[in-house]
């Protein structure tokens, strides 16, 4: 044992120890404990806290400065945003550097102004790219900082949750089922522990570990039982834990030293598509490129001329400003679902909750308000109605419309005292409101139990703790669906007081409570308080049975659930009602119409379940439910069959819910799944979209999801999958807008040297055109308001190309229409005026087409004046900005000269502006007709 400075003032004298802790704290440069240094395993727990913090943990301000001093609970990371590297990827592209090469010949062939234009251009985009990419990084990152992990500890003897990351030495962790250890800390207390430690040791089945065990020295990692690490997760029970490592001393961070390529590479699908794509386009102009430069070679000339017009036509055909607007609208889009609660932690999951198909969600919380109140109590064969609303712990007991008098009946007493013994809930008073600090079913447990004690015996309720101490627990998990504590009573006996879910608690009860005492439980029994079980069901109350064991003066030495839930007494029900949120119903009615099916999974009883559900409108009068012993005897193939036709699954546990993503995606369905549970991260895993509660989740969900719902609102993830479309709709668009001018420009520019004509447009008006008259619209096409009707569209199936339906047609159409006006002017002018002034009308006219055909572009199947324009007033003030400029440009002959424009007047300008209507016009029209026959079609069809 190494101490180092034995007698530690404990923190409560703040002036005083804040003068030391500086002192030792500066002394110390690596992270070691506050006074001990490893090995820790061999210390006894309790004189490892005496030596360092005290049992009320770290003031906040110890906390604080340890952090300054030592830095945070990180792991050193490949590093994140990095403004050189960004920079130079802006100059990774080929097409960058083919501009390069033009202005190179630019400057050759002694033409020193298109050599300035050229490089300003290609700096301009530069930037531009760069400080938008910039902005997406930094909107990715902020949202990654909200979603990263928390951890619970122990700070001037509260418990509070603070960033991980903010986790220090000396810290007192506070872990239950779920949890993610945020640090290295050795145990200073456990009850039933259980970690899973595959992230470190491989081993996927979770290991014991206990608090009070001595280990020595050089017991391997794998084998510390008193020590829990940092990146491994509780999976059952509860402990708190002293923290001894941070950062990179952790074991996890030894390990992370060793990884070398920890970047992981960020970009979607679609982006990957987009990437492939435009590596084909390059290859695409390159090929007609060549063939035109021989064409002009063969009719004689020059080639340097030439070499000039395929560089202009090399850069029509790339959509230069593309990967930068894609990433945009997703990082903008991103930042909108946040703002309606939903956190992406997964960029892809963007593009794949759009085409979500199935929304599968837990009931309580998400689809109910998840705020509970205990309206019926049943016990020794009566039926009592409790009275009074929300957690206010004041009310009445009825029993036929009287208020009893309590002390009457034995059996209400017995079950308040279970109510309020199994309980880890607090009720706490906030100007005069009252809330539940803890699990809002034991909150309602407690606020029923208080009614049924008010008056005689509410001063005692606040020492029950006192009075019966707590000497174990195993807590609830989902697939026990109880809870059981140990507890001495005042007669120095134990009694185990366990609440649960009443199907399954009945089947390990042997004993009724009544009047007269503890009696069998007879088949009649059981049948009776069954029924009265599916009756309160059917009302939509969720139900809770209670019961007790007496287990003698010594705990047992198999404290197993198995060991101790067994041969109980069991004493009465607990109704209560949790109404359903007001907004899943027209959440729900928003995915009947968006073709999406909701599905209620929830490990409460069936009946409650199905009441609900009914009322929610997820499952239609005749449809029924299936229960989790149920689907535990179908098979996989049966269930692939059956899924679609089920609407409700009850008393299900974590492994039901990874089978039924796996029947649902069997379907060809893209799944999204609720979790909040530490069992459910595989079923989140499995699914397309994990989606993790973020109120009621555990930690361990979180990290395995791809979406956190702030609010763990259902009505949040239908908004999710809106925007998800919206998103993908916006990017369809703009990949539509930028690839329709790039092929008007190639259709033209082709056409002109196949007949022989001078090139109609010159590398700086391709370029003018590309990154900044087409830039700017199509940046606010990505960022567009979502249009409501893309929730009344069916979900794109899984693996539907980005160009599907009409795309390439409408593509080709748009590059025809306006290829052909542009030649018609450029070809009338060529006839009356010089080449300058018709290329100048070409380039305008192209610039004017391009700017209108944006306000088509928001919508493809819309008509232009139904889609409000001040719902995009960015696109109308950058069209209207760029219109200006470019007229003005022809007004002013230094702009001119750069743009190798010639003058033009106002009136001229107004005409070429008419012309370039046009092919915004005809598309108007072909959408119209094609609206048209779409509804004949429906009523015919
Ligand atoms: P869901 O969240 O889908 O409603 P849960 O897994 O929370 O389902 O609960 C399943 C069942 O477990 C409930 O119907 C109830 O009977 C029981 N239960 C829930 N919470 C508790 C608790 N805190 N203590 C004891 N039993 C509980
Ligand atoms: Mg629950």
């Amino acid at each position: 044992m190494n101490l180092k400075n034995p007698v530690n003032k404990p923190p409560q004298s703040t002036s005083q120890s804040d003068a030391q802790s500086k002192r030792v704290s500066a002394s110390r440069r690596t992270n070691v404990p506050r006074t001990v240094t490893a090995p820790w395993q061999q210390m006894p727990a309790n004189l490892f806290l005496q030596l360092n913090t005290g049992e009320q943990g770290l003031s906040t301000v110890q906390a604080t400065e340890y952090l300054s001093l030592e830095g945070a609970n990180s792991l050193q990371e490949a590093a994140g945003t990095n403004v050189v590297k960004l920079a130079a990827a802006q100059f990774k592209s080929v097409i960058i550097w083919v501009l390069l090469v033009a202005a190179l010949i630019s400057a050759v062939l002694g033409d020193t102004i298109d050599f300035v234009v050229i490089v300003a251009i290609v700096m301009l985009n530069g930037i531009i790219g760069f400080y938008q990419e910039y902005k997406a990084e930094k909107a990715i990152a902020a949202l990654k900082n909200m979603t990263a992990p928390q951890a619970k500890v122990k700070r001037d003897n509260r418990v509070i949750i603070v960033p991980a990351a903010n986790i220090v030495v000396g810290d007192i962790l506070v872990l239950e089922a779920g949890d993610l250890v945020a640090a290295d800390a050795r145990l200073l207390q456990s009850a039933s522990l259980k970690m899973t430690e595959a992230a470190l040791t491989g081993e996927s089945e979770p290991v014991d570990k206990q608090a009070n065990k001595l280990l020595s020295a050089n017991t391997p990692l794998c084998d510390r039982d008193n020590m829990v690490f940092a990146g491994t997760c509780v999976a059952a029970g509860t402990a708190t834990a002293l923290v001894v490592a941070t950062a990179m001393n952790t074991e996890l961070g030894k390990i992370a030293r060793l990884i070398t390529d920890a970047s992981r590479s960020e970009s979607t699908p679609l982006q990957q598509k987009l990437d492939a794509f435009g590596r084909i386009l390059v290859w695409f102009s390159l090929a007609i490129v060549m063939l035109l430069f021989l064409l002009g070679w063969w009719r004689g000339s020059a080639p340097l001329e030439l070499v000039m017009s395929a560089v202009s036509l090399a850069v029509a055909a790339v959509p230069e400003g593309l990967p930068a607007i894609v990433t945009i609208a997703l990082a903008m889009g991103v930042m909108r679902m946040s703002r309606r609660n939903a956190l992406i932690r997964k960029l892809p999951a963007v593009e794949t909750l759009g085409s979500t198909s199935v929304i599968c969600t837990d009931k309580t919380g998400t689809l109910t308000v998840g705020e509970m109140t205990v309206r019926t109590l049943y016990v020794g064969e009566q039926c009592f109605t409790v009275t009074g609303e929300g957690y206010a712990p004041q009310g009445d007991i009825l029993l036929n419309n009287q208020t009893v008098n309590r002390q009457n009946f034995s059996g209400l007493h017995e079950l308040a005292t279970l109510l309020i013994g199994c309980n880890n809930a607090h009720l706490v008073e906030d100007n005069g409101q009252w809330r539940v600090a803890g699990d809002p079913t034991e909150g309602a447990l407690l606020a029923a139990a208080h009614k049924v004690f008010c008056g005689q015996a509410g001063g005692e309720l606040a020492h029950f703790a006192q009075r019966f101490p707590l000497e174990y627990e195993i807590p609830f998990d989902s697939d026990r669906k109880r809870s059981c504590v140990i507890r001495r009573l005042e007669d120095g006996t134990l009694r185990a007081m366990i609440n649960g879910a009443p199907d399954m608690l009945l089947q390990i009860c042997n004993r009724v409570y009544t009047a007269s005492g503890e009696q069998p439980l007879t088949e009649a029994d059981r049948a009776r308080i069954h029924q009265q079980n599916t009756l309160l069901g059917q009302q939509a109350l969720r139900v809770l049975g209670s019961a007790y064991l007496d287990l003698g003066h010594t705990l047992p030495t198999d404290l197993s659930p198995a060991a101790i839930e067994q041969n109980l007494v069991f004493v009465g029900l607990s109704g209560m009602v949790d109404p359903p949120r007001a907004e899943a119903k027209a959440a729900v009615a928003k995915c009947v119409a968006a073709g999406i099916r909701a599905v209620m999974v929830t490990g409460d009883h069936p009946q409650t379940a199905l009441a609900i559900a009914r009322d929610l409108g997820i499952a239609k009068e005749a449809d029924t439910v299936v229960t989790g012993a149920e689907l535990d005897r179908i098979s996989e193939a049966e269930l692939v069959q059956r899924a679609p036709t089920i609407a409700v699954y009850a008393r299900v546990t974590a492994a039901h819910k990874l089978r039924i993503v796996h029947a649902w995606k069997a379907n060809g369905a893209v799944v999204a799944m609720t979790g909040d549970g530490v069992n459910d991260a595989p079923a989140i895993e499995g699914a397309d979209i994990g989606i993790a509660m973020g109120r009621s989740g555990t930690e361990v969900t979180k990290q395995a999801a791809d979406m956190i719902i702030t609010d763990d609102n259902f009505a949040t993830i239908v908004a999710a999958v809106e925007e998800g479309r919206g998103i993908f709709a916006n990017i369809r668009k703009t990949l539509q807008y930028l690839l329709a001018g790039n092929t008007s420009e190639l259709l033209l520019m082709t056409l002109c040297v196949f007949i022989g004509l001078p090139v109609p447009l010159l590398p700086i008006h391709l370029l003018w055109i590309n990154l900044v008259t087409d830039g700017f619209p199509a940046l606010c096409l990505a960022t567009d308001a979502i249009d409501p009707d893309v929730m009344q569209q069916r979900p794109r199936t899984r693996d539907e190309p980005i160009a599907a339906n009409h795309f390439l047609s409408t593509m080709f159409l748009t590059g025809l229409l306006t290829a052909g006006v542009v030649f018609a002017i450029y070809f009338y002018s060529l006839q009356t005026g010089s080449v300058e002034l018709a290329r100048t009308n070409a380039f305008t006219t192209l610039v004017f087409a391009e700017l209108l055909r944006a306000f088509g572009a928001r919508s493809e199947t819309k008509s232009l004046w139904r889609i409000p324009l001040r719902t995009n007033l960015s696109l109308v003030v950058a069209v209207c900005l760029i219109i200006g400029l470019q007229v003005w440009a022809h007004q002013n002959a230094t702009l001119g000269l750069f743009l190798k424009i010639t003058f033009l007047s106002l009136e001229e300008c107004l005409l070429l502006l008419m012309f370039s209507a046009i092919p915004l016009m005809v598309l108007e029209l072909v959408k119209l007709w094609q609206n048209r026959a779409q509804k004949t079609a429906a009523i015919v069809g």
